[in-house]
């Protein structure tokens, strides 16, 4: 056997006996995605033991370096490790933005003392993190953010607010801008600070959505010390950083919405509605408007899938994300909400309802997934910003 034939069989072996049987052929149930941390409850009763044992190897993120506590894997392996979790359809045992969005920058711009620390923290699923970038009078608009840090001895002291911080009532740390220099050209005065939430003078205030649900919070600082050695980067280097995380989290976005993995053994979801909804004629999908546009779904989603996932490959090989994952971001975003209107076409009413008799569970959930993804072309920057940053920096195009 090969090296790499022997190192799939002692996977396919690990996994056969270690995965928990609850969590098999469930890749795609969202409920099932762990976030870790100190605060987040689990999502399964097995969750914490089984993302332990996936730390233990490494394996939370098999590509990281092994120095730092990943599971210092090459692209083949990463990619026969993907397929064996595959061959199971078993959800990662560990998400969130300490993986997709921290991680990738400190691992690029930390010291060493950060990188074991953090980087540690992370695969082991030991801390949540949550992002402090929007402000009231800063959204497309980043480099406006108000934020004050100053020094006092070896700290700084931090005021002002940050908005729409997804899970900031379940996250242990945050990354996050602050204005460092209020009297040069705004990009140039901004620092990027990793903030333990547990620091005296932070306030978390969910806001409370029409749908009763709070995954938004505003976040306060009023007098908060930060340690100097939390800058990540330089002092006044944080624009830098921050469009470079913002790199990983639009290939993410992209990720999640528009490239979904479809495991080969599962019904496509989008198929066994129409059978439900629409019903068959002749072997085929009865309305053919749907059909077509199914037809054409499928294609969109395949293609792009394949080029999300050459991506990925190419940053888990060293690649560094830059503007070209606006063209990710706004595609697959894009494509998400068509597939979601699709949805709404095959389902009908049916797919109108919020809550109440009349409906199935699945309606009522596809009802909040559909609205849901309305936010997908607004997060880690509106696709309008995407497509200034498409135009000017991947075409070369005249700011004027
Ligand atoms: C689901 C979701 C999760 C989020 N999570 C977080 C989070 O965890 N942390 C965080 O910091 N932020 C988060 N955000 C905030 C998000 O980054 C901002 O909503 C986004 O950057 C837009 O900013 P804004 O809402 O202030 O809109 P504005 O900047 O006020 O924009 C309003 C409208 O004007 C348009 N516009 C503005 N400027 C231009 C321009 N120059 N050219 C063309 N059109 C323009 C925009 O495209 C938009 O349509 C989240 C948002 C959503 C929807």
């Amino acid at each position: 056997m090969s090296e790499l034939e022997d190192f799939r069989a002692s996977v396919r072996s690990w996994l056969e006996e270690n995965a928990p049987k609850s969590i098999r052929g469930k890749v795609r149930d969202p409920a099932l995605a762990y976030w870790g941390g100190r605060k987040t409850p689990l999502p399964f009763p097995e969750a914490k033991v089984w993302l332990d044992m996936m730390a233990e190897k490494g394996w939370t993120v098999p590509f990281w370096p092994k120095e730092y506590g990943g599971g210092g894997l090459n692209k083949e392996e990463n990619k026969i490790f993907n397929q064996e979790m595959a061959r199971l359809e078993l959800p990662p045992p560990l998400t969130g933005f300490g993986i997709t969005m921290i991680g990738p920058t400190v691992l690029q711009y930390g010291t060493e003392e950060q990188k074991k620390k953090y980087i540690g923290e992370i695969v082991r699923g030991e801390v949540r993190w949550c992002q402090g970038y929007s402000e009231p009078n800063a959204g497309s608009d980043l480099a406006n953010i108000q934020t004050k840090a100053v020094v006092d001895g070896d700290d700084y002291i931090l005021n002002g607010q940050k908005i729409w911080t997804s899970y900031g009532d379940l996250a242990d740390w945050m990354f996050l801008l602050v204005r460092t220099d209020p009297g040069v050209k705004k990009q140039v005065g901004i620092t990027f600070l990793l903030l333990d939430m547990e620091t005296k003078g932070v306030e978390v205030r969910p806001i409370k959505l029409i749908s009763g649900n709070s995954p938004f919070c505003e976040v306060f600082f009023e007098d908060v010390r930060v340690p100097q050695k939390n800058v990540l980067n330089r002092v006044n280097g944080g624009w830098e950083v921050a469009k470079a995380l913002l790199g990983h989290e639009r290939t993410m976005i992209a990720n999640a919405f528009g490239g979904r993995v479809a495991p080969e053994k599962a019904e496509n979801p989008m198929e066994a509605a129409a059978r439900k909804y629409i019903g068959f004629r002749d072997g085929k999908i009865a309305d053919s408007v749907i059909r077509d546009r199914m037809a054409q779904n499928q294609m969109d989603e395949s293609c792009f899938l394949l080029t999300v996932q050459r991506n990925s490959d190419n940053i888990k090989a060293g690649h560094r994300p830059g503007p070209e994952t606006s063209i990710f971001k706004v595609y697959g975003t894009e494509l998400n909400q068509r597939r979601m209107e699709l949805m709404l076409s095959i389902l009908g009413p049916e797919c109108l309802g919020w809550e109440g008799e009349g409906f199935e569970q699945g309606e009522l959930d596809l009802c909040r997934v559909w609205l849901r993804s309305r936010g997908n072309t607004l997060e880690g920057g509106t696709s309008e910003i995407q497509l200034n940053i498409i135009a000017k920096q991947v075409l070369g195009l005249p700011d004027k």
